[in-house]
């Protein structure tokens, strides 16, 4: 049976040495205090481990059953949900005018790191409600806020998205869902969705779907796209759910992982559905939805690399293969344990180094929402809008990388059912497809992002950089260790993002080539970032005399690894990015 072990310590040393959030001018931070978050994480943690965990495997083998047009969720689900309600974890950060606890988006990501680690495939029926949450929050009227908000932030309806149909996913333009206006206001909407994750269950009275769809004569391609709220149940005069919607779940996808969601085709047939916002603005009401949940997929995949890289860690120290190198490490016993040997340590150095860099990444750019959300900051949505493909791809593709790495450290174990690993490997995979493939995310970064207000957010990010580069430079061995390397990698970003500017324009194709770089590249620094900031933290701890130097020497030693040995890609990344896009669109389609 896989371990989870909750990373509270790693999460208040972010919290309160790094980031310092009880001193931040941010609204609401103040009440961040140290000993208030480690209650908060510490109970999280405790859900996570013994409550959450041990679901993983039984959600793994059991899957989901479609039975008549009910959706059967494995054994434990159903009681592990109404604990995360009783706890009022699912609105931990919602509004309290509709009964939400109000707590900073930063808690909110720390708490859902654990919850993701410890059941992925669980923690979507919740984590899609949220951004449902924040749609209708941001988008909807007063009344479908008052109707829906505070069932969906007490946990006892639920939501989801449903964009994808059979013929499109990346290309909305072209869905064929359509929304006929009815003579009471409301729509009836009629298509197919494909691919709805949580489109149905047994864990809650309702399920609100928030639904893409046309209305006939309106603009062609996504300016006629429209969002509507389409209930399971529609609500009755008195708020509880009333009559059955003309809506249902088709069919459930055989997949390769998180078997514990149920992914559901859904047919809608003349269902009732209520307009969202304005007509014709559904991508831009959908997008608030969007952006919280590519974030939610980043930290979904940074999640699954914690877990994975935990399980690796176990299993080295008990497995003896061989002998040390420099002499056996375990005389008495029959070998050695596989942690003596530098290419295990290699592999375990690369996990831990990206794990902690990227849970420092996701809680700066949680801290990036509060501050744009709470202080009205424009500089860091404007930020936090540019971060948010880096976030999504990088922390995916890496996440990823890190559970097959992890499946390594096992050798022939790692690909056998029992030890779990490799259901860490097949539950990441997803988070590199959905939310917009990991491509898109690149060319909403080369596309979109990087040249957004002349480039603003860019530049500011550069700005950044150099700041903490100039402000700690007198510090010879953060300077030596940290802040050089950081200062060349963050040289390669600059000149990718000059190449683009200056070639991408002649030719878009050698942008778009070199997207996908583009991005590694990016995430790369930012981890590089995140491990200088942690360098200087740990570094004035040890100088201040702390009474846990141990942690703190190894916080240094990972981040030294990181950008020793992880860093120096982004030289690789720059000249791929140079070599433009002949060599990439040099073939015939025919010749493949
Ligand atoms: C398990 C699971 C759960 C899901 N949950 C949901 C959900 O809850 N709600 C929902 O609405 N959808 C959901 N999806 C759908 C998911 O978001 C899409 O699969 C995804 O966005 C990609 O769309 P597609 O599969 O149609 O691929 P396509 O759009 O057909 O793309 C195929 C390939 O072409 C590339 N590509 C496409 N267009 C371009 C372009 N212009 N430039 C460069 N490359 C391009 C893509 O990167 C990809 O590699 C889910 C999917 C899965 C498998």
């Amino acid at each position: 049976m896989p371990i989870y072990t909750p990373p509270t310590e790693d999460m208040q040393y972010l919290l309160h040495e790094v980031m310092q959030v009880s001193q931040s001018d941010i609204p609401g931070y103040d009440e961040l205090e140290r000993d208030f978050t480690a209650a908060v994480l510490e109970e999280a943690g405790k859900i996570s481990a013994e409550v959450l965990a041990p679901l993983n495997t039984v959600g793994d083998r059991q899957g989901c059953a479609l039975e008549n047009d009910a959706v059967r969720t494995p054994e434990g689900f159903k009681s592990a949900y109404d604990q995360m309600c009783e706890g009022g974890w699912i609105g931990l950060d919602a509004d309290p005018a509709y009964g939400g606890q109000g707590m900073p988006y930063l808690l909110n990501t720390a708490v859902g790191e654990m919850f993701v680690s410890a059941n992925m495939a669980f923690n979507m029926y919740q984590g899609l409600t949220h951004g449902a949450m924040s749609a209708i929050h941001v988008h909807g009227s007063d009344e479908q806020k008052e109707t829906y908000l505070p069932k969906m932030i007490a946990g006892t309806w639920s939501g989801t998205m449903n964009l994808t149909e059979p013929h499109c996913g990346t290309d909305l333009g072209l869905i064929r869902t359509k929304a006929e206006p009815q003579a009471d206001g409301s729509y009836a909407i009629t298509g197919t969705k494909i691919w709805i994750s949580a489109g149905e269950h047994d864990l809650t009275d309702n399920i609100v779907h928030l639904v893409l769809a046309k209305i006939p004569g309106g603009p062609d391609g996504v300016k006629g796209i429209s969002l509507f709220i389409v209930p399971k149940f529609l609500p009755d005069a008195d708020g509880n759910p009333g009559q059955r919607n003309a809506l249902k779940c088709v069919g459930l996808e055989h997949k390769m992982g998180i078997h514990g969601n149920a992914t559901c085709v859904m047919s809608y047939e003349g269902a009732t559905g209520f307009l969202v916002g304005e007509a014709h603005k559904g991508m831009r009401a959908m997008f608030t939805m969007m952006n919280e949940a590519r974030i939610g997929v980043g930290l979904q995949g940074y999640a699954q690399g914690v877990v994975a890289y935990q399980n690796a860690v176990a299993w080295a120290q008990e497995r003896l293969q061989g002998r040390a190198v420099t002499g056996p490490a375990n005389p008495d016993g029959p070998a050695d344990s596989i942690m003596v040997h530098p290419d295990v340590r290699r592999n375990l150095m690369h996990q831990k180094s990206f794990v902690e860099g990227a849970r420092a990444f996701a809680f700066w750019g949680a801290e990036m929402i509060d501050r744009a959300h709470r202080a009205e900051d424009a500089q860091a949505e404007a930020m936090i809008s540019l971060l948010t493909p880096v976030i999504k791809g990088f922390l995916t593709d890496k996440g990823f990388e890190t559970t097959v790495l992890a499946q390594q450290t096992y050798g022939g174990t790692g690909f056998t059912r029992d030890a779990g690993a490799e259901q860490f490997v097949r539950d990441a995979r997803i988070t590199m497809i959905y939310e917009g493939t990991n491509g898109i995310q690149s060319l909403d970064l080369v596309g979109r992002k990087l040249g957004q207000n002349g480039g603003q957010a860019v530049m500011a990010f550069f700005d950044l950089v150099k700041g903490f580069i100039k402000e700690n430079e007198a510090d010879e061995e953060l300077k030596a260790d940290f802040l050089d390397p950081l200062k060349a990698a963050s040289k390669d970003l600059q000149e990718a993002a000059m190449y683009f500017m200056a070639e991408g324009m002649k030719n878009p194709a050698n942008a778009l080539a070199g997207s996908y770089d583009f991005l590694h590249l990016f995430g790369h620094v930012c981890l590089g970032l995140m491990w200088a900031k942690m360098a200087r933290a740990s570094r004035a701890a040890l100088a201040a005399g702390t009474d846990n130097p141990a942690f703190h020497e190894t916080k240094l030693a990972t981040g030294r690894y990181y950008m020793a040995r992880q860093l120096p890609a982004t030289a690789l990344h720059l000249a791929r990015i140079k070599s433009g896009g002949d060599r990439v669109m040099a073939l015939d389609a025919a010749a493949f």
